[in-house]
């Protein structure tokens, strides 16, 4: 599977009663391709088009330009069949793991929602829900808790569970470790760089901070006002290993 970015512009439509204003360009012209166990790091300060980019490559937002295909397929043409199918190989995981979050439901009934939705019945879901935790490095026992008892960086793992659920081939990370204390982002970190390793999992991981990314990837595009100012090896683009 490969997911191709080509020339993709976004142009947001200028606020409804403001008349005068002339719209915001988010970004302008992105391309890149994301191969199998490759992680493309995007970075750039606040305002740079970073999540625009990162929700076009996830289908919640339309490019006003260019395109993006998955397999050849492009998104503005898919049927219902193929929205569903792209939904399942490209998955998000956000900046806050609470953000969303139904208080009142267990982290077991959590983790089984896209379970549910994909029709898995309950014995599969049992022992899906178990393979994510293991995968996630969580114990069962999470499973009986409430979303208030976890802290940021097990509910940020319980996320991640969450996107691998349906085996997704691409994973979209959106500044995933910004709401977490310092000391525990080494741990998604390295969870994150292990999935990836066992699974050829693809990334694309937004974030503002140089030193992550630089760990993260094997490309970098640097974004500054939506235009793309840098693009290459994360070798090439930090010079001094
Ligand atoms: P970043 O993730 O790097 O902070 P964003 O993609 O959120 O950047 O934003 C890029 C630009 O697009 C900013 O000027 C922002 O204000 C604008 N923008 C983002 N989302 C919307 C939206 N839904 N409607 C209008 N403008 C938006
Ligand atoms: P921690 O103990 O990990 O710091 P907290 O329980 O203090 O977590 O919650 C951190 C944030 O999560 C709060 O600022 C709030 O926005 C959100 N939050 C916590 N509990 C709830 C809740 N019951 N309903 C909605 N949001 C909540």
């Amino acid at each position: 599977m490969t997911l191709s970015v080509l020339n993709v512009c976004k142009k947001y439509p200028r606020l409804r009663g403001r008349s005068k204003s002339e719209g915001t360009i988010a970004v302008v012209d992105v391309s890149f391709t994301l191969e199998p166990g490759k992680t493309i790091g995007v970075i750039g300060e606040s305002g740079s088009g970073k999540s625009t980019l990162g929700r076009m490559v996830l289908n919640l937002e339309t490019p006003t330009g260019g395109e993006i295909l998955l397999d050849g397929v492009n998104t503005k043409k898919m049927d219902a069949q193929r929205v569903i199918d792209f939904r399942k190989a490209v998955q998000p995981v956000f900046q806050d793991p609470r953000s969303g979050l139904n208080w009142k439901h267990s982290i077991a009934h959590i983790i089984a929602e896209p379970l549910m939705n994909a029709r898995y019945n309950r014995k599969a879901i049992a022992a899906r829900s178990l393979e994510l935790l293991d995968q996630v490095r969580l114990t069962p026992q999470v499973l009986k808790r409430k979303p208030r008892e976890l802290s940021g960086g097990m509910l940020q793992r319980i996320a991640i569970a969450r996107a691998l659920a349906l085996n997704p081939r691409y994973l979209v990370c959106d500044e995933i470790l910004s709401a977490l204390d310092v000391s525990i982002q080494a741990g998604v970190v390295n969870l994150l760089l292990d999935l990836q390793r066992e699974r050829d999992l693809s990334m694309l991981f937004i974030s503002h901070d140089l030193e992550i990314v630089r760990h993260m990837s094997d490309d970098v595009i640097v974004l500054h006002g939506g235009v793309v100012v840098e693009q290459g090896s994360a070798v090439e683009i930090y010079k001094h290993p």
